[in-house]
């Protein structure tokens, strides 16, 4: 799906220095590198405030922590993503509560998420799916209208740009009160191990987001306030910078990957390509097709007896997930996200994809479908 050994054979000489550049100051924890990439990532995204900290799930739970939120709160978010969310929400006693989702765009669904609005809502957390943005017009909205929170979960889509109605544009993570992202070694910014980390426009959250990843201190060993340990290390920092000086290098390689697929693919009427939202640009963290759910598993299978992986993003909706049983939703509560699970289907994307290997993957895909 990912080719990172790839990656990084093209990257070494520089990947090599600024690993070396650590390892020779010794200093593994802060240091240089981790300061000048944050300063680095807050000019590509134009946002005054960057806060790294350990890894995405993290981020999220430092953002909800920021907002002092309390037990019982409730927080909406999509039902069609990756666990991280909904975990930190019930680790930190607040209540989740799922909205299903765009069928074009697999994000959050604007009028489901208002219809999910309780007294008791405080806060949204928008996931910018597979790389493109949520609806943040319709979102920012509702927010203002129930004076909502808004943190936005960019672990997927670094790099794309939303603009809203009015023409102004903004980075995906950097609109909300809070973004979080995850730079895990799939993700579109990626480092070699786990990394996160957290945005804002706002002065007095990024103070407090800075403490509670200090153990809650601005001045070592006086507590503040409860906190963490979430730090980016400064080996991962050197990484990042790497990796960000090329950041739109590779969404470029991933955005010619998701063209030569439309091309060959988005003709057929057995496939539904990925639909790109008016107001966002897509990076293609992942290139995810719709197959009849009848055929999808069969189709599947037929590649990998080819050698040619897929995957499922995501099997299960949050919301029939065992462990999250508790909240009592059912079979049937969210059609779109159910539908989806069972239609989705992603095919690998990456950096380092040459048109012999799309060419493979393509016809195979093709000539499955077509005796299906
Ligand atoms: C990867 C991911 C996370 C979690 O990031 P980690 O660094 O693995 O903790 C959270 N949300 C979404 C949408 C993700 O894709």
């Amino acid at each position: 799906m990912v080719d990172i050994r790839s990656q990084y054979q093209r990257l070494k000489p520089e990947i090599d220095a600024g690993i070396a550049e650590v390892l020779d100051s010794s200093v593994f924890i802060k240091g240089p590198a981790l300061k000048a990439f944050r300063d680095e990532l807050a000019a590509y995204l134009s946002v005054p405030y960057v806060m790294p900290c350990a890894n995405g799930t993290d981020a999220l739970q430092i953002a909800l922590m920021a907002l002092k939120l309390q037990p019982g709160d409730e927080v909406i978010t999509s039902n069609f993503t990756f666990i991280s969310t909904v975990e930190v929400l019930v680790l930190l006693g607040l209540k989740p509560v799922l909205a299903d989702v765009d069928p074009l765009t697999f994000n959050i669904d604007p009028e489901k998420l208002k219809q999910a609005i309780t007294p008791r809502t405080r806060a949204i957390v928008p996931v910018h799916l597979f790389g493109q943005p949520a609806d943040m017009y319709q979102i920012q909205k509702i927010a203002g209208e129930h004076g909502l929170f808004i943190i936005e979960d960019n672990a997927q889509s670094l790099g794309s740009v939303y603009t809203g109605p009015d023409g102004t544009s903004a980075m995906t993570g950097t609109i909300g009160n809070i973004g979080t992202t995850s730079f895990f070694p799939t993700k579109p910014l990626a480092c070699y191990g786990d990394g996160g980390a957290l945005f804002t426009t706002d002065p007095h959250l990024a103070e407090i987001i800075e403490m509670i990843i200090n153990h809650g201190a601005k001045v070592k060993y006086h507590h503040e306030m409860i906190g963490v340990n979430s730090r980016l290390d400064t080996i991962q920092a050197a990484i990042l910078r790497v990796n960000l000086r090329n950041l739109d290098d590779f969404i470029e390689r991933r955005r010619t990957v998701a063209e030569y697929y439309h091309k060959r693919l988005g003709s057929n009427p057995a496939i539904r390509i990925p639909q790109v939202a008016s107001f966002g640009t897509h990076v293609y963290h992942q290139y995810t097709i719709l197959l009849d759910p009848k055929i999808r598993d069969s189709v599947r299978k037929q590649l990998k007896e080819k050698g040619i992986p897929s995957m499922v993003y995501y099997p299960v909706p949050l919301s029939i997930q065992k462990a999250f049983a508790f909240a009592g939703y059912h079979e049937g509560d969210f059609p779109v996200t159910e539908h989806l699970c069972k239609s989705v289907l992603s095919l690998p994307i990456h950096t380092e994809m040459d048109v012999e290997q799309l060419d493979t993957i393509c016809s195979t895909l093709l000539n499955i479908i077509n005796h299906e």
